[in-house]
């Protein structure tokens, strides 16, 4: 247990986190946000579907600037991952990896999903995506493949889904089953 108690403890310093923590801060809260850095947003070479950025920005890029518009509203930001939560009465007890405790009247958990990545070399899949080779959000990303040849790597109603979504960017796409089978049924080939 620490001598001090904050008002919000924000669990994960992605976009979420720092969203949360720059709301958070402005309503005059005691807020920190403990990350363990490794943001999937880290990883985006060039983010061009982001209202307000007409060229794009990189992920690191936006971090650093949310993180600065977090610190200048007075939150606290701090590098480690939360391995235990415990509830003391009305306090939440958080400890870290490096053994370090926080406490804090509330919790908000923001700790974003972990890409499933294609079998590959490490290395080679984070040069992929480090030159948009290798693209995890079809959502954000469509429009750059628009008439280019494109392999989505899936099956089953995900898969097809996302290939079929894609056909209105491109007309060259291949589905491609990581487990050499495909799961396809009926409903899903008469789409
Ligand atoms: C290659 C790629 C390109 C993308 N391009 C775009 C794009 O162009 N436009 C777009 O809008 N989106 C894009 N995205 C999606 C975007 O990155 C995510 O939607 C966004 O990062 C989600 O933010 P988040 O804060 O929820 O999670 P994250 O950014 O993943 O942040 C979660 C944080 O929580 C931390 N954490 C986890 N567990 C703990 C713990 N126990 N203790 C402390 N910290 C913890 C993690 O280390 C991480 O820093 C892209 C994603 C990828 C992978």
């Amino acid at each position: 247990m620490t001598d001090v108690v904050y008002d919000c403890v924000v669990i994960g310093g992605g976009p979420a986190g720092l969203t949360a923590a720059i709301y958070l801060a402005r309503y005059r809260l005691d807020v920190i946000v403990i990350d363990k850095g490794e943001s999937r947003a880290a990883t985006i070479p060039l983010s061009r579907n982001h209202a307000g950025f007409p060229v794009g920005i990189s992920g690191l890029d936006l971090l650093c600037r949310v993180r600065a518009q977090a610190e200048k509203y007075g939150a606290t930001l701090r590098q480690g991952g939360v391995v235990t939560i415990e509830k003391d009465g009305n306090v939440f007890s958080l400890r870290t990896a490096a053994g370090e405790n926080v406490a804090a009247r509330t919790v908000l958990i923001a700790t974003g999903v972990f890409n499933r990545r294609p079998a590959m070399p490490e290395a080679m899949h984070d040069d992929a995506v480090a030159r948009s080779l290798l693209r995890y959000c079809p959502i954000c990303d469509a429009y750059e493949i628009t008439d280019q040849r494109v392999a989505v790597i899936g099956t089953g109603d995900r898969g097809v889904n996302e290939a079929v979504f894609l056909r209105s960017f491109t007309e060259d796409v291949t589905l491609i089953s990581p487990a050499l089978e495909h799961e396809l049924t009926q409903n899903i080939l008469l789409v």
